[in-house]
């Protein structure tokens, strides 16, 4: 792992995280600048940049463990919806070279797409 990746750092318990969840391959915690009540990040707890350098059983791994986080996500905060997305490349976005994804509940009428 590059010894500067923040998300590596918070697996590693280097960094403090409010955790939601964890498995041999996933992690999930609270995004610590949230777009809505809510707002979970869930990675692979090992390094890949990008969601196209996953291996298969870690691309397994992490979607299983966002189809459970998804619903979990919305009923903690009883909405009805949520935004599921990777920003994927620098280009896109992504600002922590980290595959993430971002869970967004989402309310009736709260003002649009993040
Ligand atoms: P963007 O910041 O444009 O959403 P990313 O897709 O790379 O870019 O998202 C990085 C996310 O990581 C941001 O939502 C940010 O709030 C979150 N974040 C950064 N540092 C921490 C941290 N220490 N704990 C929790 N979330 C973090």
């Amino acid at each position: 792992m590059p010894d500067d990746c923040i998300f590596c750092q918070i697996v590693a318990g280097e960094i403090p995280s409010h955790t939601v969840y964890e498995d041999d391959h996933v992690f999930a915690f609270l995004d610590a600048n949230p777009l809505a009540p809510g707002h979970t990040l869930v990675i692979p707890k090992e390094h890949h940049e990008r969601l196209n350098d996953l291996p298969d059983d870690t691309a397994d791994a992490l979607y299983a463990a966002l189809h459970d986080l998804v619903p979990a996500a919305e009923a903690a905060v009883d909405a009805p919806a949520s935004n599921v997305g990777f920003n994927n490349g620098e280009a896109s976005g992504q600002e922590v070279p980290h595959v993430h994804g971002h869970v967004i509940p989402r309310f009736a009428d709260d003002g649009g797409s993040p």
